[in-house]
């Protein structure tokens, strides 16, 4: 992808042409696994769907009333009720001219009937009703296939079961399904610094979040994690891992180490047992993102910054995973906003700033800072239900500029 760079940092590659790229270099696993409906939430297709059946299967009512013939509402109207027909228990006759009969939501359009009057519309009095017009001839009638016909490609191939997914399939009677076999992720921390929770910190120590929250992110995409843990900042340690990792999982995803620090062994290791594709994004936070290859294993170096490393997840390292699952994403939706304070923006890398964005009194979005903007503060991204797209050219951003943005709350993170 053509990608105009001309403010870029030198050396830095713009988001959307790292991201082609690096998915240009990633293909999908093809294993799939057959499994029951009712195990399938969270995993994805790895078959088109089609309809075995109509749904609905038979004309029903949408409505509790009477159901009749259209062309026998007049203005004197009075219908012999003849029977019932509620939902599992049809009524077998046949509705005749002057005839009518009982019926609940959902419960079979008798033969003969074309219509349904909602009974709020009908008087009833000794087995005679009196239905109040004007009615319009199928009213209140659900038609057979009018959700889906047999034979429709009701979800593509590449499809997540969410549970709205997963509720439709079950109406199609559904029993088993084809799937992709889930991703197998091996995920560590690197750094001296690092302790786990509940350990007691050293001087100088600080508890890794990255592993736990990442962790949690893979979870949530169904994703089985292998847990390397904490690794040291020694090399051999480093090498030996990526190698184990990378014989074991179809990705590895490693935390800190990426910069260019004395103790920032992430990318020399992966040089020396893999092939780096590229190093160092246009994006902020984020920018010491590595990707590569050990063998065959897509290789995710994460920055150490826990936003940054949250960040660049969620921009490379999800899309790359979707790729490897065979799972189609559809676009991000942004949404444009107007800024209720400044932003503080420098040409040269596309910002992700974190935001809280809200529905203002005049019915239009504003979006203000979430917290401090430190790529080290990350409980401004627990607070923030968006992130601003500051495009890499823009500089400063003054109060009342419009800004696009992507929500965040309610996905996989
Ligand atoms: P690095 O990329 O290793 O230079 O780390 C950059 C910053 O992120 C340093 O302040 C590290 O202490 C911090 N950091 C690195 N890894 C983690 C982690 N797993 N959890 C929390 N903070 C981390
Ligand atoms: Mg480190």
């Amino acid at each position: 992808m053509a990608t105009h760079d001309c403010d870029s940092q030198p050396g830095l590659r713009p988001y959307l042409d790292a991201k082609h790229d690096m998915l240009s270099r990633l293909e999908a696993i093809t294993d799939s696994d057959i499994i029951s409906l009712e195990h399938s939430l969270n995993r994805i297709l790895a078959d088109d769907i089609h309809s075995p059946i109509d749904v609905p299967s038979f004309a029903n009512s949408a409505m509790d009333g009477y159901a009749l013939r259209a062309a026998d509402v007049t203005d004197d109207a009075a219908l012999t009720l003849i029977g019932t027909s509620l939902a599992g228990h049809p009524f077998n006759g046949r509705v005749g001219p002057g005839e009518c009969v009982r019926i609940m939501t959902g419960a079979a359009l008798p033969i003969g009937a074309d219509t349904v009057v909602m009974q709020e519309n009908c008087r009833s009095e000794h087995n005679v009703i009196y239905p109040r017009g004007p009615v319009t001839e199928g009213q209140h009638v659900r038609l057979p296939a009018e959700d889906l016909a047999q034979g429709e490609r009701v979800f593509a191939a590449g499809t997540r079961i969410n549970a709205r997914v997963l509720s439709v399939l079950s109406s199609l009677g559904l029993e088993q399904l084809y799937v992709r076999r889930p991703l197998t992720v091996a995920l560590l921390s690197t750094g001296d610094e690092l302790k786990s929770p509940g350990e007691l910190l050293a001087p100088g120590d600080i508890y890794d979040s990255n592993r736990i929250g990442i962790g949690a992110m893979l979870e949530r995409l169904g994703i089985r994690v292998i847990d390397y843990g904490i690794i040291d900042d020694d090399p051999a340690l480093i090498r030996q891992a990526f190698l184990k990792a990378a014989n074991e999982a179809d990705a590895l995803i490693t935390s800190g180490g990426v910069s260019v620090g004395d103790a920032d062994y992430t990318k020399q290791v992966l040089e020396d047992v893999g092939r780096i594709g590229f190093w160092k994004l246009a994006v902020k936070p984020g920018k010491p993102f590595a990707f590569g290859h050990i063998n065959d294993c897509p290789f995710f170096g994460l920055p150490g910054n826990p936003v940054s490393a949250a960040v660049t997840f969620h921009l490379m390292v999800r899309p790359a995973l979707a790729k490897l699952a065979g799972e189609t994403l559809a676009p991000t939706p942004t949404l444009q906003a107007k800024t209720l304070m400044p932003f503080k923006k420098s040409p040269g890398r596309m910002d992700f700033q974190r935001g809280i964005v809200s529905t203002q009194p005049d019915g239009n979005l504003g979006v203000v800072a979430a917290g401090a903007q430190s790529s080290a503060v990350f409980s401004a991204m627990a607070e923030a239900n968006c992130l601003l797209h500051l495009e890499q050219d823009r500089g400063n951003v003054a109060e009342g500029e419009m800004v696009t943005l992507e929500l965040i709350d309610g996905l996989y993170w």
